[in-house]
């Protein structure tokens, strides 16, 4: 693995704990694998895939990338729903706590555990929505892990919040009074400043090991369209810190049959921004309904730029365009009213976007997270009840547990060195 800032060079075992590189930039493939389509004609299922387009990034690790390892990790399932002939939504979000941040979560999770010394091992994160809950279940009981997610008070949803609060045990859920950017600032600070480095890492998507599975996705679904309709897929990637879409562009570098790929954000337009200037300069997050991308300085950026040689040559890859609160809920509106089926405010983005599209290709948006999260947003436009998955029924009746601190340093790291 090499640093996108050109410094540093480590194996797949040290980019993994350390998080981010010591020039502080993120950690990207040295080079991509390549694939013949036709080596996955019999793969049955998430698991085998899994296997077959991770190993070649894990040589000479000492996590064990077998079977086993994938079939513990990718144990739930991952749909492709068409809603007409050539329009796909891919459900992401049927992971233990609904949302496609629970692959990642999880994989980092397996990954940690293999390469942990004796020693506990402090995992930090700053939340603004899905990332606690998917690393607090990938986490909770495993023992040498203490985690400490931070989130900012009443700025995610109640469910969001049950499903971060309900844990005990390792999991410690920090309620912050102030905003996402807050969060992440006391972590970065907790990281940087620390007496005993090794002892802390993060599990925000700078982490390589979040990523890596991501690709899956678009493997999954570039490979089942390619079957269907004898064409490359076409996705559309609802994008906040720009994670998922790097890993889209992976998959595309491996040689997966991708065509297109848009990226529809939220109203924060820091991407839109940059794309018209051609100068980058980071905001401060706004809220959204659609939280989990309120990011208004995404870290993954490095990641995309370092995929082309040119501000120019990455500004004709790249498809991007900002999706109002107003237009998020229209969207909720039109694809129920049309196909009957129910999306989250993230995935409506990238439906919002369907609009922009040649009818004549298959288009793949991406559902991030599972509609009952936001049951809050969407009963109220679609008069309808949202069924509550049977795991996230069950995280409600649990108790609730934080602590809440204003953001300052030294309250929090009080908390993480007790
Ligand atoms: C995290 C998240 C996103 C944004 O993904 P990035 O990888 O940060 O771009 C979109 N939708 C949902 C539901 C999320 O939780």
């Amino acid at each position: 693995m090499k640093s996108t800032r050109g410094q540093s060079h480590v194996s797949i075992d040290e980019a993994i704990v350390q998080g981010l590189a010591s020039d502080f930039g993120l950690f990207i493939p040295d080079e991509f694998p390549h694939f013949k389509m036709s080596s996955f004609a019999d793969v049955p299922n998430l698991a085998t895939y899994a296997l077959r387009v991770l190993t070649p990034f894990f040589a000479g690790s000492r996590v064990k990338l077998n079977s086993e390892f994938c079939h513990q990790i990718f144990s739930f399932p991952l749909h492709l729903v068409p809603l007409n002939t050539n329009r796909y939504v891919a459900e992401l979000f049927h992971g233990p706590t609904l949302s496609f941040k629970d692959f990642g979560a999880r994989f980092f999770a397996q990954c940690l555990q293999q390469l942990a010394s004796q020693n506990t091992i402090k995992v930090l994160v700053a939340t603004s929505g899905d990332t606690g809950s998917a690393v607090a279940s990938a986490f909770h009981g495993m023992p040498g892990v203490e985690a400490y997610i931070l989130f900012p008070k009443d700025k995610i949803s109640d469910r969001q919040q049950i499903q971060i609060t309900c844990w005990g045990d390792n999991i410690h859920a920090i309620a912050v009074n102030g905003t996402f950017d807050q969060c992440q600032q006391l972590v970065k600070r907790a990281l940087s400043t620390s007496d005993h480095p090794q002892q802390f890492t993060t599990a925000n998507s700078i982490n390589i090991a979040r990523l890596l599975p991501q690709i899956l996705f678009y493997v999954y679904a570039s490979i089942r369209v390619m079957k269907q309709h004898g064409q490359a897929v076409n996705f559309i990637v609802p994008s906040g810190n720009l994670g998922n879409v790097t890993a889209c562009y992976w998959a595309k570098q491996m040689g997966f049959p991708i065509d297109d790929i848009l990226i529809a954000n939220n109203a924060n337009q820091v991407l839109v921004d940059f794309m018209a200037t051609g100068t980058y300069q980071a905001q401060s997050s706004i809220e959204t309904i659609a939280n989990a991308m309120d990011v208004g300085d995404p870290s993954n950026l490095e990641r995309l730029l370092a995929l082309f040689s040119d501000f120019n040559h990455f500004k004709k890859q790249l498809n991007v365009a900002s999706v109002s609160d107003a237009a998020i809920k229209a969207a909720i509106v039109d694809c129920y009213q049309k196909y009957q089926y129910i999306l989250c405010p993230h995935s409506a983005t990238a439906y919002h976007r369907l609009q922009d599209v040649s009818p004549n290709k298959p288009w793949v948006i991406m559902a991030t997270a599972h509609p009952a999260k936001f049951n809050e947003i969407i009963e109220p436009l679609l008069k309808v009840a949202i069924p509550i998955p049977e795991q996230l029924q069950r995280l409600l009746s649990k108790k609730q547990q934080l602590i809440l601190i204003e953001p300052h340093f030294d309250h929090f790291k009080t908390i993480i060195n007790h």
